[in-house]
């Protein structure tokens, strides 16, 4: 019997799609059967007739859900969904296993294979093509230098006209990882002069290479693969107080700093808000419910500042750009749905190096060791002998790229 992939109608406020009619007629041909739920795909721009086409069937919402082996969504699904979930039922997507514990927990009462794309150990080469983290921030950041570009009140490039010159803008980009290098060179792009900042010293020659000019601090954070680590409160003062400098000095701030599975960094203060000239404007990518890196941003609001600067609280940038972000996340499932997939059948090695991080919970058990040292339970060892997870990780630094 084929195995049932489907995707959900995301809740309101999300246009992407977990599956694109692109990767559902790729897993047709595959000979998997795809069911889509009507209208999943409306919003970014893929109608159900696309997914007909593909090879899909339509169906409602609760026959997707009895009916799947495995169920793709872009955001962990609400306790009522969950809770029609079935044992032995795959879910993959979003599914905040470091910031929402009692979905994880519920899953896994449920018996449901969680996979977790937050968890997944991105520097391992085989794990690149599931990446979702990457691709999502890389719309991401895109798209956040394009809004900043869009409500800046004059132009990003120089330019020379009869009736006088207009200076170049000029962008820094706090946080270089993926999203912000993405910034960075949309920013370039368009004409601005752009800087980056990250508290990762390596992340200096990716900057330099798309043309920006690196700036430092003397507070350093590297930490665990290729992460920044959380400052002391000493060194979060300092970095403030000497980011502060920079801050003033440019038009545009698009900030993007995290640290996985904590409260993400405040890079620039209320104080730098408040004195920033009218016109400026901050985008915080950062920004979510737990806070950002700007000093009261809000997730998906936009704040104006009594002297006229404009503090976009931007959590939802990949879905601002739908269509593009749907078919790299989609393509990012398929892979995974591959990786998983042995004669036909779905099947998960919880002593695989990728997917001993990515399953958050299978069997009613919680395998990722990250996320089981979040939720203070202790280390899971392989049940494959003189193999334990704390030796998979050495395997992880080798395999960087
Ligand atoms: P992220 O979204 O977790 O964080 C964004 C950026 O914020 C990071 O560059 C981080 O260093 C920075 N940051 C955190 N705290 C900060 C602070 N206090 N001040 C300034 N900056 C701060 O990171 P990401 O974009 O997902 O990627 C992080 C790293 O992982 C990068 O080095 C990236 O190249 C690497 N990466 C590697 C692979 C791979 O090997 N295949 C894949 C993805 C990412």
């Amino acid at each position: 019997m084929a195995i049932v992939v489907s995707a959900l109608k995301e809740a309101t406020g999300e246009n992407r799609v977990a599956l694109t009619p692109d990767v559902v007629s790729r897993l047709v041909k595959g000979n998997y059967e795809v069911l889509i739920e009507q209208g999943a795909g409306v919003n970014a721009f893929y109608p159900d007739q696309a997914y007909q086409d593909a090879g899909a069937t339509l169906v409602s919402r609760d026959d997707a859900i009895k009916q799947s082996n495995l169920i793709a969504v872009i955001n962990q699904l609400d306790a009522t969904t969950i809770g029609q979930l079935t044992a032995g039922q795959t879910l993959i997507g979003l599914l905040a296993p470091l910031t929402d514990p009692d979905g994880i927990k519920a899953l896994a009462k449920q018996k449901v294979t969680a996979l977790a794309f937050e968890l997944l150990p991105r520097t391992v080469s085989r794990a690149q093509t599931m990446d979702v983290l990457s691709s999502q921030s890389s719309v991401a950041g895109y798209k956040a230098a394009l809004v900043a570009a869009d409500k800046f009140s004059r132009y990003f490039p120089m330019m020379i006209t009869a009736a006088g010159t207009a200076k170049p803008a000029k962008v820094l980009v706090l946080g270089t990882g993926v999203a912000g290098l993405q910034a960075i060179g949309t920013a370039k792009r368009l004409g601005a002069v752009v800087s980056g900042y990250d508290v990762r010293p390596a992340s200096r020659g990716e900057v330099e290479s798309l043309g920006a000019t690196f700036l430092t601090t003397s507070v350093s954070g590297a930490g665990e693969g290729g992460y920044a680590r959380q400052l002391t409160p000493e060194e979060t003062q300092q970095q403030q107080d000497e980011l502060a400098g920079f801050i003033a000095e440019n038009n545009v701030i698009i900030t993007t700093a995290q640290v996985p599975g904590r409260k993400p960094p405040l890079l620039v203060t209320q104080k730098s808000v408040d004195e920033a000239k009218p016109g400026t404007i901050f985008i915080d990518l950062a920004a979510s419910d737990l806070g950002g890196n700007v000093a009261s941003s809000k997730p998906n609001e936009t704040v104006m500042t009594p002297a006229g600067a404009q503090i976009i609280g931007a959590g939802d940038m990949a879905s601002q750009l739908p269509a593009a972000a749907s078919d790299m996340f989609s393509k990012n499932v398929q892979a995974v749905i591959n990786y998983v997939t042995k004669e036909e059948a779905l099947s998960f090695d919880v002593d695989d190096d990728v997917l001993g991080e990515l399953l958050a919970t299978y069997n009613g058990d919680i395998i990722s060791n990250r996320l089981r040292g979040a939720m203070n339970l202790p280390e899971r060892t392989s049940s494959r002998p003189d193999q334990t997870v704390a030796a998979d990780t050495e395997t992880k630094g080798a395999d960087q790229s």
